[in-house]
């Protein structure tokens, strides 16, 4: 199998002024068809190091793709550092030319001479034509080393990705490669790790764990000829994780736990309304965020002040005096009377402490009452995150108020 690596040019990387989400594109993208990427690096706009990368690079590789510097001006010299260590010449490719001098006419922009180095090109090369900017990228080969070159900006490497580089690179690949991603929630990565430590030696499906935002996935890939056989590799294995965590899997291949959430009610022809106080809005704004919402989100009632909980959504005075905002009695009562405020079936409301700082009632940072209500019954679930971190905080408590309605909805 071909092995590939990326070059991401530019001192900009570097410096951390941006982050190189370039890089991380191609990866995936690479992976999918086929091809292993077995080393990544960053460099400065600098000649002699770049110079030196492609030397490594070539050595270990066969195929060679940079992002960033094919621009205009002096400082970006990816180009032609690869056209001098494949010693190729540059010559003025016109078509390219006259693109470019129409580009700046049609923005009634004045082009200046510099533009026109993006059309100097190598005349074996494969052009890759750039539909959202002025620099083509390309692709060469020497002694069976190939370089592709695409420009930095994603708006211009991503569909250029596509339309160009996809399918030069299919000469390198027979091979179909198929991921799916395996979601749970409420157990940690190691723990889940301990339950399916076995599965992480098998070689085709490939069975991976990640963690993100109190979440922990496993991604099983496996490669084969054709889209179907890798699917059938991959069916057993999700089989067998789906019975060893069956108590903390909400599904497969969601990009979210509010996406499982949004099409589970609508499935059920069910409409949720949320009443929040520490995630201010945050809970209603991750439903929203998903296209279809308007299908099962009702409503969504942000009570911050005690007052507002008491006057719109009818929590006791006297529960709030005792127990205090961030209480197991409050937030049950949060969520039944967001439901009888809304006409939905189903209501979650949150209250707790997001910090960094606790409340006048010193309650731990982190401690947050999750209920859930339908028309019957009210469950409430207390959780510690442990953490100081406020965006951490709110985002684990709209996750866990999701995977309480995953959960109802399993039961009922
Ligand atoms: P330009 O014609 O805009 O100069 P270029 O191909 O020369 O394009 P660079 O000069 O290296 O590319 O980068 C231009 C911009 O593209 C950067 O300021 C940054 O916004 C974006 N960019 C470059 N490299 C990356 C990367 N690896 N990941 C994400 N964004 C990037
Ligand atoms: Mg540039």
């Amino acid at each position: 199998m071909a092995t590939c690596e990326i070059i991401s040019v530019g001192t900009e990387i570097l410096l951390g002024d941006i982050l190189n989400t370039d890089a991380q594109f191609l990866s995936q993208e690479l992976a999918k068809l086929g091809l292993s990427v077995l080393h990544q690096s960053t460099v400065g706009d600098n000649a002699k190091r770049l110079t030196d990368l492609l030397t490594e690079a070539s050595e270990r590789s066969d195929i060679i793709i940079l992002s960033g510097g094919l621009g205009p001006t002096p400082d970006d010299i990816t180009k032609e550092v690869c056209c001098s260590f494949f010693r190729k010449e540059l010559i003025l490719h016109k078509p390219s030319a006259e693109k470019i001098e129409n580009y700046f006419k049609s923005k009634n922009r004045e082009m200046t001479e510099n533009n026109l180095k993006q059309a100097m090109l190598p005349v074996d090369c494969v052009i890759f034509e750039n539909n959202n900017g002025t620099a083509p990228g390309l692709a060469m080969e020497k002694d069976g080393t190939h370089i592709l070159i695409l420009p930095g900006p994603p708006r211009e490497l991503k569909p250029m990705f596509f339309e160009c580089a996809v399918p030069y690179l299919r000469q390198f690949s027979d091979k179909i490669i198929i991921s799916h991603n395996i979601r749970t929630f409420g157990i940690g990565e190691s723990n889940m790790a301990t339950l399916v430590n076995d599965l992480f030696d098998s070689s085709n499906p490939t069975v991976a764990p990640y963690a993100k935002d109190g979440e922990a996935l496993l991604r099983v890939t496996a490669m084969a000829d054709s889209e179907a056989e890798a699917e059938k590799l991959c069916e057993p294995m999700l089989a067998e994780i789906n019975s060893r965590l069956t108590d903390y899997v909400y599904g497969i291949d969601y990009t979210c736990i509010e996406e499982a959430v949004v099409e589970k009610l609508k499935n059920r022809k069910m409409k949720l309304a949320t009443a929040e106080s520490c995630t201010g809005g945050y809970i209603s704004k991750r439903i929203t965020d998903i296209s279809g919402s308007s299908e099962i989100f009702d409503c969504g009632v942000v009570s911050y002040a005690n007052e507002i909980k008491h006057r719109v959504l009818g929590v006791s005075e006297a529960d709030l005096n005792e127990f205090g905002a961030v209480s197991e009695p409050v937030a049950r009562q949060m969520a039944q009377g967001v439901l009888r405020l809304s006409g939905a079936d189903i209501a979650v409301a949150v209250t707790g402490i997001a910090g960094p700082n606790s409340d006048s009632t010193n309650k731990p940072v982190g401690l947050v009452f999750v209920a859930l209500a339908d028309k019957s019954s009210v469950w409430v679930e207390e959780i510690h995150t442990g953490r100081k971190d406020r965006d951490y905080n709110r985002y684990v408590t709209g996750s866990t108020a999701f995977n309480m309605i995953l959960k109802y909805l399993r039961n009922n």
